[in-house]
Order: C-alpha cells, then structure tokens, then sequence
C-alpha cells in the first residue's frame, strides 16, 4: 500500500537547514546529521500512477525534483515562510520545486521573534468583541447585516489575522511531516498552486479571532469563520494524503452561544473551491468538528462547471457533523472511507448539490444513536448519486448492505435519482469490499503512521 518511491540516489540527498533557522542545533535529532533514510525517501515520493483524480494527466509529483538548496527542514512560522520562498504576501507565486519537512509544533500565531501573538495583537484598535455583540444585537441592530465603522474595524482585523495565519504556498511543493508534526493556528492556502503535496501532518485548531455574524444564513443566523485547515482554490495535482485534521482543545463543541448560535471559529478542514480539480485526499483522520469538506462554494453554473474533480478514499470522517464531503458540480469519486458518526448534531455525510455527480462506493457507516441511514444524504439541489456496496451499522444493529439513495428516497422528497452519471476510472487498487473498511482505515488512515 506504499506508493513508490523515487530512486535511492533521490531518496539519500542531503537535508539542508533553511538559513536562519536559529533553534535548530538545540533541537532534538538535529537536522545538520540528515534525514533517517524512510524520511528523506518519505520527503520525494510522489502519488502513485492511476491514485484517484490528482492522478490524470501529468500525474502530481509536488516538489520531488527539488534540487538539494530547496530541500528544507522548518521547525517555525518563520522556517515555513523562508522555506515556501521567503515572503508570505508573494510565496504563492514561486513554483521552484522544492520540498519542506516539517519536526515539531509550527504555530501560525507566532512572530518573527517566536513568541506567540494573541488575537487582541491582531485586533484593529477599533475592534472589540464585546463592542461587535452590543452594537450587532439583533435586538438592537435587527437581522440585517452588519455595516458600519465597527464591521469596517472587523473586516481590517481579518487582513491583519490573514497576513499572520494563513501560510500561502506556491506550485511544486511537496510539506511532510516528521513523526509528531504538527500546524497549529495556521492555515495552509493553495491558491493557484499545483502540483502539491501534502502528507503526514497534524492540523490543529485554524481558528478565526474574528468571527462574521451573518443574519441572513438560515432561519437564525449564524456566525462564520474565514479560515480553513486546508484551502485548495485554483489550484490542480493536489495529493493529501495522512494527514489528521483536529481542532485540539479548542472544539466546536466547547465555543460560547451568543445570539442563540455557537460562534463559530473554524471553518472547513479540507475545502476545494474556486475552479480547483484534480484532487486526491486518502488516509486522512478527520476528527471531531462541525464542516468538514466542501467541494464547490458556489450554485453558479459557470466556471466550476466540470472542474472540482475530487477522489476520497480510505478517509476515517470521526464524529463530524456535515459537508462529509458537500458536493457542487464536481465528479466526487468516494470510496472505502470509514464514516464513525455520532451526537445529537449530526446533520449529514454526503451532500448532494447543484450539478454534482458523486459516486460513493464500499464504504462503511458506523452510526451513533438516533442516526439512521436516510440521514446520510442531503439534498442541496443536486438529482442523483451513485451508491454501490455501502454497509451501514446501526446503533445496535449488525451490519449489513444499504442501498444509500433508497434509504434517503424512502423518507424524503423529491426523490434523488440513483445514477450519477459516470464511472471512476482513477482508482490505483479494487475498492475493498465494505466490511473491511473499519479495519483498514482504523489502523491506516492519520498522521504518524507512515513508516518513518
Ligand atoms: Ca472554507
Ligand atoms: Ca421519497
């Protein structure tokens, strides 16, 4: 099941430390002796041939062709940028190949000096929370959006926060994770950027310190954040692969109330918009939060039209919420994920939308009390969706076959049609068959568990 690896000449090719990088010789297992060799082989290996939609066409290689000055080992915000290029407001831009290794905890919030900024340091001097709930009160201000010099001081704070947080990354770029790797607070912005890699991280907690109350969205409102885990816009050869995505100690669940909704600091893990395709996301453990992937962030029909081409598979979706993924125009290729769902909040796994075309195969649903199969779907103006193979386990049921469109049909209306149109053809191995998911997924799929 490990993909291949480039040739050993490849593999031994020396680690170098990004100029700069001062905490390095009091680290452990300083990076001036090199990579262990299943790291450097790890750091160049590039998704396997027919490996799901990123693998059409060119393939995705990231950074495997970095020559030895663009191999770099970061253990700060600081590292990550110079590594990426050397400046956060054009990074996005530098296509040289190149492949960054990431040991230890990189922390979005911290300056230039490695301390940690707070989010009162990222705050316009007109911005305060306990300003924006008095002046936003629906009672005070009614349920139209919010306008004003205090929304104005808002909106410059989430510049300020984005210039800090967000971690823009440019095309040809491979980011692994040593064992235990870890961002945190930070978000990983793939806008135009293709051919990128990403595998064997730990991300922690992105986390908006200024949270939009929107009036209009839904029947009550609700607050939104502007920052993802993982952000691929734009971008096509995108391979994301072990990775766990969690929000830490800071959850959903845990957040204040105000204005009867959570205020909602974290917005998606894993989101493909904006005319991005060509996507594979395997092995990844998705824990524990309320959106999870959205594929498509817009009912336009126009240029997302056959664009958003995803394939998911051997993805453990742990006790979230929804959008497991939410679908819009894209061919969505799911299969052999391991769905373990549960709370009285749990909405849907697989949402149906304008013009999509998932096709969702052996996969495995473990359900929660009061989830029952027909919860599965969610009709968000879509017609159909193919389910081949799905095995569903009932809170206190035995396992068995469920045809997903006919669960959901039985008890909703309009009814979804049953053929999504089309075949994957991207699959590097035969989908396993459902009841072996759990096993497989359970003890392959999250950060540190390649062999390192
Ligand atoms: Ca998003
Ligand atoms: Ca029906």
């Amino acid at each position: 099941m490990r993909p291949r690896v480039l040739g050993a000449a490849l593999a031994a090719l020396p680690l170098l430390l990004v100029p700069g990088a001062g905490a390095a010789s009091a680290a452990p297992g300083a990076a001036g002796d090199g990579l262990t060799r299943a790291a450097a082989s790890l750091a160049r290996e590039t998704l396997p041939a027919g490996d799901g939609w990123a693998a059409e066409g060119t393939g995705t290689t990231g950074g495997a062709t970095a020559t030895d000055d663009q191999v770099h080992l970061v253990r700060s915000r600081a590292d990550l940028v110079r590594a990426l290029g050397g400046d956060n407001a054009t990074n996005r831009g530098n296509a040289t190949p190149k492949v960054i290794v990431v040991d230890g905890t990189v922390d979005g919030f911290e300056a230039a000096d490695g301390s940690l900024r707070a989010c009162t340091d990222l705050a316009d001097p007109e911005y305060s929370l306990p300003a924006y709930l008095a002046g936003y009160d629906p009672a005070v201000w009614g349920m139209v959006p919010p306008t004003g010099p205090l929304e104005a001081a808002r909106v410059r704070s989430v510049a300020n926060q984005t210039k800090q947080t967000q971690i823009n990354v440019g095309p040809n770029t491979t980011i692994v994770g040593l064992r235990g790797a870890t961002l945190t607070g930070l978000t990983l912005m793939l806008d135009g950027a293709s051919n990128v890699i990403v595998r064997n991280l730990t991300f922690d907690d992105a986390r908006d310190c200024f949270p939009a109350w929107s009036p209009t969205d839904g029947a009550t409102g609700n607050w939104n954040s502007q920052y993802d885990q993982l952000s691929v816009r734009r971008s096509e050869h995108v391979w994301v692969d072990h990775n766990t995505f969690t929000d830490g100690d800071n959850p959903d669940s845990g957040q204040p109330v105000y204005f009867g909704r959570p205020y909602q600091v974290h917005d998606g893990s894993l989101d493909v918009t904006h005319t991005a395709s060509l996507v594979t996301a395997s092995y990844n453990r998705f824990v524990g939060r309320d959106k999870l992937m959205l594929i498509g962030s817009s009912n336009t029909v126009g240029p997302d039209v056959d664009r958003l081409k995803v394939t998911l598979h051997h993805n453990l979706f742990d006790r979230v919420l929804q959008r497991l993924p939410r679908v819009r125009f894209g061919q969505v290729d799911v299969y052999n994920n391991w769905y373990r769902l549960a709370g009285d909040d749990f909405e849907y796994a697989i949402g149906v939308g304008v013009q999509s075309a998932a096709y969702v195969e052996n996969n495995y649903f473990t359900l929660g009390a009061g989830i029952t199969a027909d919860d599965l779907l969610y009709d968000w103006g879509g017609t159909a969706l193919t389910a081949r193979g799905n095995w569903v386990r009932a809170d206190g049921d035995r396992p068995r076959p469920v045809d997903l469109v006919a669960a959901y049909n039985t008890t909703h209306d309009p009814d979804l049609g049953a053929d999504a149109g089309w075949t994957p053809t991207w699959r590097a191995h035969r989908a396993l068959p459902a009841p072996l998911v759990p096993i497989v997924v359970g003890a392959l799929a999250g950060a540190n568990r390649l062999p390192l």
